[in-house]
């Protein structure tokens, strides 16, 4: 399918396209710089961050707030505490492989710097690769601990792969996630520790950092690919390619939101931590999203009644991607529900609940890309293969809010590299922008 063989309604077209994702992504190398970036664009946009330890703010208005890797944005539009709200969730982080607590050591000659897998990487995909390493260090200062984010960009990081020749069997090597994916940094004894040049990049002295959540990330660029452009060859789609639709579609949303043309109160939640659990103070498992709505009741003089009715009255889409029919493998996917890149979003339902979508759920994600204008597709895993889970279920737990499991086509999901198709950018974004208005 190309980029122009589908039609979306104006109304829900927000502009997001293959280039803008691209962007997207190349800006957010860890969680806390995809939230960076979210927070930028939503400033940008008229929202006010606000912090959790401050007084709620009482005005109806345009917000947000972050705990380190995850963010939510919320427009609130009237003073009727019984308001609903419209949620678009995803998630923020993605696998990689992450900096240990003492990561120097010299081993044959070699500077290394020790790794470890964050969540379930394809680690094979990470060798080879020139790294650069972002994320965020705990800083002591005379006003007591500041984060501040730390990007390194130059190719500072790489994780050999061991010759063919010198495997038992050639091709068959198995990666041993302990022994075999610390990193070379240099030759001979390293002029500082690594930790120290990390602080050096973010210019403060190495004894001044407390904390650290520091990951890895390819350095090569975000693509526009295939013969005619039709891909996007791009690291973490799974799940900033959410991040992005779900932003351009709370964007087009809020200022209908703010005129009062809605009748739910729009939201966007992206949570870190899904590739490990979610079980943190800001992972779906967290209150980061009831207690964000609830205090937004609370501001309009509602109380806990009035919460409760908002929720029963709320519907939440949780954006993951999706797995397109790989053509090299696609006795992997259930026959009856091939999934086609470029053919639209997903709608993922499983049986045994991995995923949250009910009828309710499905009917009301299939009205929205009606009314966008954008086909919708059913994905079903194969029964005889462990499904995957997303944030959906847990939310949906947490808040007992009507949720349904969305996404886009993708393959080579956990890849350092990942695939989709320009043409499912637009469509994604306009099926989450029909869902908030
Ligand atoms: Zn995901």
């Amino acid at each position: 399918m190309g980029t122009d063989s589908f039609l979306i309604d104006t109304d829900f077209d927000t502009g997001a396209d293959a280039a803008g994702l691209c962007e997207f992504i190349d800006a957010s190398p860890s969680p806390f710089h995809a939230c960076a970036t979210v927070a930028a664009r939503l400033t940008a946009a008229g929202f006010t961050e606000i912090v959790e330890t401050d007084p709620w703010p009482r005005e109806p208005g345009r917000y947000l707030l972050r705990r380190a890797g995850s963010l939510v944005a919320w427009v609130s539009a009237g003073d009727d505490p019984t308001r609903p709200f419209r949620v678009i969730g995803a998630h923020t982080d993605s696998p990689n492989l992450r900096i240990k607590q003492h990561p120097d050591a010299e081993r044959a000659g070699w500077q290394m710097v020790g790794l470890e897998p964050y969540g379930g990487a394809l680690v094979a995909t990470w060798l080879d690769r020139d790294l650069g390493v972002s994320g965020r260090l705990a800083v002591r200062t005379d006003a007591g601990v500041e984060h501040r984010l730390v990007r390194i960009d130059d190719p500072v990081l790489r994780v050999p792969q061991l010759a063919i020749h010198l495997a038992e069997e050639r091709g068959q090597f198995k990666l041993d996630p302990q022994r075999h994916l610390d990193a070379v940094w240099g030759l001979g004894a390293a002029p500082e520790s690594f930790i120290g040049h990390l602080a050096a990049q973010a210019g403060v002295a190495e004894s001044a950092v407390l904390g650290w959540e520091v990951m890895t990330h390819d350095l090569t660029p975000s693509a526009v690919t295939g013969v005619s452009g039709e891909l996007v060859s791009a690291p973490r789609l799974d799940n900033l390619a959410t991040c992005y639709a779900g932003l351009e579609a709370f964007l087009s949303a809020a200022d209908r939101a703010a005129a009062g043309e809605t009748t739910a109160d729009p939201v966007l939640v992206l949570f870190d931590h899904e590739e490990v659990g979610s079980m943190s103070e800001r992972g779906a498992f967290s209150d980061l999203l009831t207690s964000t709505l609830e205090r937004t009741v609370l501001a309009r003089d509602g109380d806990r009644e009035d919460y409760l009715r908002a929720l029963a009255g709320s519907l939440t889409v949780s954006g993951d991607m999706a797995h397109a029919t790989h053509p090299n493998h696609a006795e992997r996917h259930e026959p009856a529900h091939r999934i086609v890149a470029g053919g639209g979003p997903v709608l993922k339902v499983n049986q045994n609940l991995r995923y949250a979508s009910d009828a309710t759920g499905a009917a009301a994600y299939a009205a929205a890309c009606d009314k966008a204008g954008v086909p919708l597709q059913r994905y079903v895993h194969r029964a005889d293969l462990p499904c995957g889970s997303t944030i959906g279920p847990i939310a949906a737990s947490r808040t007992g809010i009507v949720t349904v499991d969305v996404g886009a086509p993708q393959l080579a999901m956990h890849s350092a590299r990942e695939l989709m198709a320009a043409a499912d950018v637009p469509m994604y974004a306009a099926s989450l922008a029909a869902v908030l208005v």
